[in-house]
């Protein structure tokens, strides 16, 4: 895994479900953190990954692509043609139930093709929309594509922490196809060993790109985690406050 850490400016995020005492005790050797986060908006993430973490209580991080909001055929590529995408009133809900509404951006654009006043627009409409529509002041973000910088060599995370944002996803790991529980259990094991943070990036549950097939091994994972002692579950926002507290 690439290691690039995030260092976070601005806003301070809400702590969720736990504690600032727990969020930095989660920073000690030998333990770890992991973040569960879905791109795209993607609906069948409201109607079959959020009721999985509401059932185990643990939060994840949703970022959403505004322009495509409510969109039943959000995707044009082969693999995500008439994927639906989730709508605000989802969207709000998810809020008001312990999950994250992180950014992907306004129109899932390719930054890498962009120079730095483009990029920033399609922040910036994004944060808006987010507000307007959902009243979410967004504090992280996932850069479409994972681009890292625009056309004219525009850092996109130093662009995102200019902006006030907490931070930019800076690596992570797909769970999705025929990833399993038992492998996601391994990978939360390893990271645990060298006081890592585990980020899991996924897009379709049932389907479009790099669905699961089978969405269950998720819920079975997370049945595993949440007894696991060592393992802090966090959003994106709160693990990246940790990843700057323990300066790297
Ligand atoms: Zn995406």
């Amino acid at each position: 895994m690439k290691k690039e850490r995030t260092p976070i400016h601005g806003k301070i995020p809400s702590l969720g479900i736990l504690s600032l005492a727990c969020i930095l005790a989660a920073a000690a050797a030998g333990e770890c953190v992991v973040s569960y986060t879905f791109d795209d908006g993607l609906e069948d993430q409201y109607t079959i990954a959020y009721p999985m973490f509401r059932e185990a209580g643990l939060p994840a991080t949703f970022f959403i692509i505004g322009s495509k909001v409510g969109d039943p055929n959000g995707f044009r590529s082969k693999a995500e043609k008439h994927t639906p995408v989730m709508t605000w009133r989802m969207i709000r809900d998810m809020a008001a139930n312990g999950m994250e509404i992180g950014s992907h951006g306004w129109a899932h654009a390719r930054y890498q093709n962009m120079d730095r006043e483009e990029i920033l627009d399609d922040i910036r409409k994004n944060q808006k929309e987010l507000k307007e529509n959902a009243g979410i002041d967004c504090t992280s973000f996932a850069s479409p594509y994972n681009a890292k910088r625009g056309k004219d060599g525009t850092d996109i995370l130093a662009l995102v922490k200019e902006e006030g944002l907490s931070g930019c996803r800076p690596h992570q790991k797909a769970a999705g196809g025929g990833m399993t529980a038992e492998k996601m259990n391994e990978m939360v094991e390893k990271a645990k060993a060298k006081g890592d943070w585990l980020i899991f990036m996924t897009h379709g549950m049932s389907r479009g790109y790099d669905a699961w097939q089978n969405p269950d091994e998720l819920r079975r994972h997370l049945e595993w985690v949440k007894g696991q002692e060592g393992v802090k579950v966090l959003n994106f926002s709160e693990a990246a406050r940790i990843s700057q507290n323990r300066g790297r």
